[in-house]
């Protein structure tokens, strides 16, 4: 006896639904195992469901045997394809040959067996509410087996569990979830209100619930919106609840109490609404947070690798550069002083003097890079000794007071006002940092001069390089330390420069503890240089 209109309508559901999402999950990608043998399980299941449903009808009882053997073969199958599933979802296992031969060849038999003997189902036998199957011998081998089934369907499903990538996880977490809904409505139907009712006449609803699995499994695969867990269960409650509240409008027993029902669910359907707007909304927000993060893990990789490599570059171009260039710097050196190459022909002097001065640039040029990408990559280790920074500087002061003379500029040490004591120093490093800052002073200064102080603080020496010349804007005061930054009048004034001389200073500053920064008033009003060292 069916249920009525009623189990019409949801078994009408249950096929539509079913069959169009083992459709999707075929179409979706026809050559993958997972989704061939869900589409088998799938209709499997239709198949039990429908011929369960179908033996209720008739009268005539031998129609009705033959529909329920037809549904225990729905079962056996749709357990075998649950184990095949398996074996592809959510990752490939391996399927021994043995195993594979023997659930074939018993599949085979019992299926034979069952939909050719009596030895499974035996009989039906008419009861007050429709009829009662009685059992065979193998019944029970035969349940056996399926169970058996579904069970290492389960272990394989969380064989790789630890594994599994989140993704997979969630996708294991939305079949699990699906499961549980089908095993708990079959208790509750099964044994539960078999025990109240007396019958089994409502067996069939416990099955449906396997709608539940196929529904959830089928969004697994497709892996479309695959929500959090959490989502999938607020929805499935708040239908629930929907459900419930419709069935009470529908069995209302007065007019008033219909119409208390049918606004409570309005009320109902309005709180469903934003709540589940507001899980979706959240879920979503989650979801973007987490991939922005990944994101930026990958950027932050990314820029790491390439900055490993063009320090790699650097280091590996300057050094294969550097060899032949001291040699075309020697040669044009011995060619110059005329001795060992006999005299050069007048016309030839000049550009053999440029071609020198090109070279010697081009090796600065080169030993800066190699300065910096051994600092980046940290192989540049300071030789510490203890020196007198007023010496170092004093030196590069008596170096370049013929570049200020030059340009009518002034260029002058401040005696320091108390004794400055020796501290630790790598002096060739050190002594790059101020030619560089004193040279710059210089450069970009066409008239007064440049000016240089040296402070001694209580746990620090501070040394300060004072210009009156281009002086910088603010925005240009952040970005001189950094690699490869040239000012715009800076590249009118000095065309030769790359921008690396401030950066290799910043670096080698840091290296001993210190701290470079530069202060200007603005355009034309000079800038000033400070380097803060410790003493020690
Ligand atoms: P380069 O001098 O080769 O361009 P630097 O790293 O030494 O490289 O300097 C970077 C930039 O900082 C320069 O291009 C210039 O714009 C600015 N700069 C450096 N020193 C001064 C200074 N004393 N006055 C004005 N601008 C300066």
């Amino acid at each position: 006896m069916i249920l009525g209109l009623w189990e019409i309508i949801l078994v009408f559901l249950i096929s539509a639904a079913g069959s169009s999402l083992a459709i999707l999950v075929y179409i979706k990608n026809p050559k993958e195992r997972a989704n061939q043998f869900f589409t088998f399980l799938v209709f499997s299941f239709l198949v039990w469901i429908l011929s369960a449903f179908f033996s209720e009808i008739p009268k005539n009882l031998q129609y009705s045997l033959f529909f329920s053997r037809i549904a225990y073969a729905g079962v056996l199958l749709s357990a075998v394809f649950l184990f095949y599933f398996s074996f592809y979802f959510p990752r490939r296992k391996i399927l021994k040959k043995e195993i594979n031969y023997l659930m074939i060849g018993t599949s085979v038999i019992f299926t034979l067996v069952n939909l050719g003997s009596d030895l499974i189902i035996k009989d039906a036998v008419p009861v007050s509410w429709g009829f009662n199957l009685v059992f065979g011998k193998l019944y029970f081998p035969y349940l056996f087996f399926c169970v058996f089934a579904v069970f290492y369907a389960f272990k394989n499903f969380f064989s790789d569990f630890k594994k599994a990538t989140k993704l997979e996880r969630l996708q294991l977490g939305y079949l699990l979830l699906g499961f549980l809904i089908f095993a708990i409505a079959s208790i509750i139907v099964n044994v539960i209100i078999r025990s109240i009712v007396g019958s089994d006449i409502y067996y069939r609803i416990g099955n449906y619930s396997g709608i539940f699995l196929v529904g959830l499994s089928g969004m697994a695969i497709l892996k479309y919106h695959l929500f959090g867990i959490r989502v999938i269960l607020t929805e499935i409650l708040v239908g629930l609840m929907g459900i419930i509240l419709f069935l009470q409008i529908i069995f209302a027993p007065t007019f008033q109490w219909k119409i208390s029902t049918i606004l409570t669910f309005l009320l109902f359907l309005i709180f469903a609404h934003y709540l589940l707007k507001a899980t979706h909304e959240e879920e979503r927000r989650r979801e973007e947070a987490e991939k922005l993060a990944k994101r930026e893990k990958k950027l932050r990789k990314e820029a790491e690798d390439l900055s490993f490599a063009k320090t790699q570059f650097l280091s590996i171009a300057s050094h294969q550069l550097r060899t032949p260039l001291t040699a075309i710097k020697g040669y044009l050196s011995l060619i110059l002083e005329e001795k060992y190459y006999g005299k050069i022909p007048e016309k030839m002097r000049k550009p053999v003097e440029n071609l020198y001065l090109s070279t010697e640039r081009l090796l600065k040029l080169v030993s800066v890079l190699l300065d910096v990408s051994r600092i980046e990559s940290k192989k540049l280790e300071l030789k510490l000794e203890r020196c007198s920074l007023f010496e170092i500087i004093e030196e590069i002061v008596k170096l370049l007071e013929i570049e200020a003379q030059k340009k009518k500029i002034y260029l002058i040490l401040e005696k320091p006002k108390e004794e400055i004591s020796p501290i630790l120093l790598d002096k060739e490093k050190i002594r790059q940092v101020f030619l560089n800052l004193i040279d710059n002073g210089i450069k970009y200064t066409e008239e007064g001069g440049v000016k240089i102080e040296i402070l001694s603080l209580k746990n620090h020496v501070l040394v300060k390089v004072r210009d009156t010349g281009e002086g910088m804007e603010k925005e240009e005061i952040k970005k001189v330390f950094t690699p490869f930054y040239r000012g715009k009048t800076a590249e009118e004034i000095w065309t030769e420069g790359v921008g690396l001389g401030l950066y290799l200073a910043k670096l080698i500053v840091e290296m001993h503890g210190g701290r470079i920064w530069a202060f200007s008033e603005g355009k034309k009003k000079g800038s000033t240089f400070f380097v803060l060292l410790p003493k020690r």
